[in-house]
C-alpha cells in the first residue's frame, strides 16, 4: 500500500515524499481511513510504530477540507492531549513537517516554560492545539483557551497519562469540549479504569491494534 492509495491530498503527499516517507506503517495503513471518515478509534499501539502520523495525516487532511474565512479569527479545531512535554514537542513538530504545505496553524502548550510566551502565541489563533493537561488546564481557568469549537480530541499515550495521575485534569478538559466530536484514543495497555474511559468517551470506536 502506497500514501497515495489512503486518498491523501497532493499537499500532504508532498510533505511525505520530501521526508523520504515511502509507504505507511501497519498503524497508518489501518487508522488513517477510520480517521478519515469520522470514525472514533481506539489505537492500541506504542510509540515508534508511526503512531503520530496515524492521527496527524488525517487530521490536516480533514481541517484542511473545512472552509476557513481569512477575515475570521482561528479556532482551535483539534486538541492532543499528550502526557510529557517531549512528546507534545515531537507531536508539534510532525504536525508542522506534515503540514507544512497547507495553511493550518499549530501551537503547542506545555508546563514548565514561561506561560506569557504561550499566551502571546494563542492570541495569534490556532487550529490545532498539543498540550499537557497541567498546563492546558491553568490555561483554561484563566479563559486564554476556548475549546468549545473542537471537533478532534486525541488522547494519546493515556495510560501514562493516567499512571502520571492527569486523569481529573484530562476529564476537566473534555468538559469544556463540545460532546459531539470525533475522539482518537491511544493507549499501549487497557487497565480496567482505561477501558471505562474508553466506554465513557469513544461512540463505535473502530479498534486498531498492531
Ligand atoms: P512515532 O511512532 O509516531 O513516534 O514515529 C516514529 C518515527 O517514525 C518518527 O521519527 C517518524 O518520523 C517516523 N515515521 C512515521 N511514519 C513513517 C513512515 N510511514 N515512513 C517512514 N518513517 C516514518
Amino acid at each position: 500500500m502506497t500514501f497515495n492509495d489512503l486518498k491523501l491530498k497532493p499537499e500532504i503527499l508532498k510533505a511525505l515524499s520530501k521526508e523520504n516517507y515511502s509507504a505507511p506503517t501497519p498503524i497508518q495503513e489501518q487508522a488513517i481511513p477510520v480517521v478519515l471518515s469520522g470514525r472514533d478509534l481506539f489505537g492500541c499501539a506504542q510509540t515508534g510504530t508511526g503512531k503520530t502520523a496515524a492521527f496527524a495525516l488525517p487530521i490536516i487532511q480533514l481541517l484542511s477540507d473545512q472552509q476557513r474565512s481569512s477575515s475570521r479569527q482561528r479556532r482551535i479545531r483539534s486538541l492532543i492531549l499528550t502526557p510529557t512535554r517531549e512528546l507534545a514537542i515531537q507531536i508539534f513538530d510532525n504536525f508542522k513537517v506534515y503540514g507544512q504545505y497547507i495553511d493550518l496553524r499549530c501551537s503547542v502548550i506545555v508546563g514548565g516554560v514561561s506561560q506569557k510566551a504561550q499566551e502571546r502565541e494563542l492570541e495569534h489563533g490556532a487550529d490545532i492545539l498539543i498540550a499537557t493537561p497541567g498546563r492546558l488546564i491553568d490555561l483554561i481557568n484563566q479563559r486564554l483557551v476556548d475549546l468549545q469549537y473542537v471537533q478532534i480530541l486525541v488522547l494519546d499515550e493515556a495510560d501514562r497519562m493516567l499512571d502520571m495521575g492527569f486523569i481529573h485534569d484530562v476529564k476537566k478538559i473534555i468538559a469544556k469540549m463540545p460532546g459531539k466530536k470525533q475522539t482518537l484514543f491511544f493507549s499501549a495497555t487497557m487497565p480496567p479504569e482505561i477501558a471505562k474511559l474508553v466506554k465513557a468517551l469513544l461512540v463505535n470506536p473502530a479498534k486498531v491494534e498492531i
